[in-house]
């Protein structure tokens, strides 16, 4: 029986369904996943994709027709629409907002009814010019007796020729009608008369806005015997898992081994999506794969403006062997690309937080949000990491994943060797030479020696945290965030890093009216300063989120340092991820306390993924690399697992804090954010909110109380957070959630309180 409406999913956070009637002109088009336009309220015309066909308007009246369809066929496919509705009930949002994450803004144009929504994504097109027909050689050399009278005309005539190398009796060949001008000097007018004398012709082509790139060099890497051993026990443990946990220490090969089950993948057809935290690294690691894949290998991230991000959608889409993507790799978002057969997907560093989403919603965890999708597909997933997460190496080791690790790095090089170095001691010693010790400088000095490089890391970015008052300790804040505002000397300005806001320096204390604040602490910029001035002759560079704003940045600095034309890097946790330099074998954390003083139950666990890391970018190549950690905690039972590689050992005492206060993996947590311009009324709502949750959850809720930053661009902020324990229903707990935060939504006076819910929030 044919269908009369359809459900629209619409880019709103609201969770109705949106029916809207199909026209009898439409009737053939209208399948879920196909793009329509339609009107909601008085004026605006939305894009959105059909999710449901059916014969069913309950009470509704005044359906509205659907206005338009997209062009040809559906444009998001089944499990796209699967996983777009798993999303949206795991983490508690609407299917409008998954939908506004997963696609590029040029697909969805909107408008309103006053006149038509044209298509935001333009086809990028060039001109070539090509031999009006296959001349013979008699009938060129006529044309070029007769051209002989105008030479100009003739010279592009020759130069198109030499440069396509027409043959008589072969194929004519194309050439972009720029070069073509150029070589020649030439220009359009000429070209012009010739088109007119039927010689040549101009034609436009798509061309598309993707780098194009050679095809494959030649055969994979050959695996050492260790890493064929796990690569054969991965691909055992298949047979019986959907998940594999790779566990391999800082450069075992852990990328080797991807490629070889990638190569396995392509052989048979199927798609890999191979996600990374970092942009930075997906731009190190597409040459690697491009080597061996060549053009089939795409990239995915937000650096590309939305007309490209569309192209790169086409070419997953794209089922022809020769044009569409095999292989995608890219950051969290890439899971929303329309693959038609995946068969792997690859989650590298796998602990690592930047794969949740934090704001806006969907507040997603791209992990288990790409682990859903590979079932959807009925595809395997790898997740690999040097340090995994506490939750993924739990589920290893009861079973639920597969385990499979690699203990020894590629060429038997030795993991790099941790130098405590103790900062307090040397403050009082007066050893410390700016924000170095004695131990970092030494390593330093001996490297360049060497001429080998080292990367410096800081996580903060900025001269210094804050400026403050000599005489009474006042302190410039941000008048819109509860936060210090951090001093960046290269724009001599004060920037908040919570809202934006840039304010300039105050000449006097705003409290006592003295003279000259001071700089306090130190950040990634102050670091490049002091270190240009202890080594006059090395070459700094810093890649941090203000020196990385430009499209290419990234590629640049990378490059540089690969090139070795940067000696010293210094960098914020962008430089500490998987990135691979052959000549690095010194690298200094600056202040490992920071990460470790963090108020989180998470806290210890990041540092030690953070420092290993970080430490496992040193000596990839021939010689063992050296790590100089300073801390004022050289006692701290994290900087002793990290000094003894000791993975097994910080899992263990994790796992047991974690069991004795009921946290993950022991427990689910949700946790809701509520924010209000007024703190009384915030605090009101907030404890009426966890009164009511108590109700159900008892003595499962914690708070309400503030965040460390308890006040962000003006709006006060209050967290609850619900423990759910492991053997209650997950599902259950979400609805009592959903219920308690819309019966507070209809308090009166709660319009102006903002609500958020995030599921497994870090
Ligand atoms: P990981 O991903 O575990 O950090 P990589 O795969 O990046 O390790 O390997 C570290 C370095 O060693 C890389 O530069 C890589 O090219 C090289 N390497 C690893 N395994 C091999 C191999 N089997 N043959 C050649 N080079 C290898
Ligand atoms: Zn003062
Ligand atoms: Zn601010």
């Amino acid at each position: 029986m044919t269908k009369r409406f359809a459900d629209i999913i619409l880019p709103l956070a609201v969770k109705n369904r949106f029916t809207y009637s199909i026209p009898d002109h439409l009737m053939d088009d209208i399948v879920p996943g196909k793009r329509v336009m339609v009107q909601l309220g008085n004026k605006k015309i939305y894009s959105g994709f059909v999710s449901d066909l059916h014969n069913n308007p309950g009470t509704l009246k005044n359906i509205r027709p659907i206005l338009a369809a997209g062009n040809a066929g559906p444009e998001i496919n089944e499990i796209q629409l699967k996983l777009w509705r798993w999303i949206s009930e795991y983490y508690m949002c609407s299917e409008g907002e998954v939908m506004r994450a997963a696609i590029p803004a040029a697909m969805l144009p909107e408008g309103d009814i006053s006149a038509p929504v044209p298509e935001k994504y333009r086809e990028k097109t060039e001109k070539y010019v090509k031999l009006a027909k296959p001349f013979s050689g008699e009938e060129l050399n006529d044309i070029a007796d007769k051209l002989s009278k105008a030479p100009e005309q003739l010279k592009i005539l020759m130069t198109y020729l030499h440069l396509t190398g027409y043959k008589t009796g072969r194929g004519v060949n194309e050439i972009r009608k720029s070069s073509l001008l150029a070589e020649a000097g030439s220009s359009s007018a000429i070209l012009g008369s010739l088109e007119r004398k039927k010689i040549l012709v101009t034609i436009i082509k798509a061309t598309g806005r993707l780098e194009k790139y050679d095809e494959p060099e030649g055969p994979l890497n050959k695996l050492t015997e260790n890493q064929l051993y796990a690569y054969k026990n991965i691909t055992g443990t298949f047979r019986d898992h959907e998940i594999v946990l790779l566990h391999g220490i800082t450069s075992s090969g852990k990328t080797e081994i991807y490629i070889h089950l990638i190569e396995e993948q392509l052989k048979q057809g199927r798609q890999v999506l191979y996600l990374l935290p970092e942009i930075a690294l997906t731009t190190q690691i597409i040459h690697r794969l491009r080597r061996h894949f060549g053009s089939v290998t795409g990239v995915y991230h937000s650096r590309f403006n939305n007309q490209e991000k569309v192209e790169i959608w086409n070419h997953i889409a794209d089922k022809d062997p020769v044009s569409g993507y095999k292989l995608l790799v890219g950051v969290r978002s890439s899971l929303f690309l329309p693959f038609h057969n995946l068969g792997l997907v690859i989650i590298d560093e796998e602990h690592d937080a930047s794969y949740k989403q934090q704001d806006p919603a969907p507040r997603y965890h791209a992990r288990d949000s790409a682990i859903m999708l590979a079932a959807f597909h009925g595809a395997k997933t790898i997740l690999g990491s040097a340090s995994p997460s506490v939750e993924s190496y739990y589920n290893a080791k009861r079973g639920k994943y597969g385990l499979v690790e690699l203990n020894e790095r590629y060429g038997q090089i030795k993991l790099p060797s941790i130098i405590i170095a103790n900062t307090q001691e040397a403050y009082r010693k007066k050893l410390m030479v700016s924000h170095f010790t004695p131990e970092l400088l030494n390593a330093i000095d001996e490297a360049l020696g060497k001429n080998e490089q080292v990367i410096l890391f800081r996580n903060r970015r900025g001269f210094s945290p804050y400026l403050q008052c000599p005489e009474c300790g006042w302190i410039p804040v941000c008048d819109q965030c509860a936060v210090n505002l951090t001093y960046h000397k290269g724009i001599d300005r004060l920037i908040c890093h919570y809202c934006g806001h840039a304010a300039s320096i105050p000449v006097r204390c705003e409290s006592c009216g003295a003279m000259g604040l001071v700089t306090r602490g130190y950040g990634t910029e102050k670091i490049e300063d002091e270190i240009k001035i202890v080594f006059p002759s090395a070459k700094v560079g810093r890649m941090d989120y203000d020196t990385t704003r430009n499209k290419n940045a990234f590629e640049k600095m990378i490059r540089s340092f690969e090139e070795h034309r940067t000696d010293i890097l210094i960098g914020t946790q962008m430089i500490s991820k998987g990135l691979d330099f052959k000549n690095l074998t010194v690298v200094g954390i600056l202040n490992a306390d920071d990460m470790l003083n963090f108020p989180d139950f998470r806290a210890h666990e990041r540092s030690f993924q953070m420092i290993e890391q970080v430490s496992g970018r040193a000596g990839r190549r021939q010689k063992q690399g050296k790590v100089i950690i300073q801390t004022y905690n050289p006692e701290n039972n994290i900087i002793r697992q990290v000094l003894g590689h000791d993975y097994p050992g910080m899992f263990r005492m994790q796992l047991e804090e974690r069991r004795a206060f009921r946290y993950p993996p022991f427990s689910r947590l949700l946790r809701i954010n509520l924010k209000h311009r007024n703190r009384t009324i915030l605090n009101q709502f907030s404890n009426l909110l966890a009164d009511r949750l108590r109700a159900f959850f008892e003595n499962n809720v914690l708070g309400p109380e503030y965040p460390v930053i308890s006040r962000i661009s003006s709006w006060y902020i209050n967290t609850i957070l619900i423990k759910i324990e492991k053997d209650k229903p997950l599902g259950k707990a979400k609805e009592r959630t959903g219920e308690a935060l819309s019966s507070l939504e209809k308090e009166t006076g709660a319009g102006a309180l903002r609500i958020s819910v995030d599921v497994d929030p870090i």
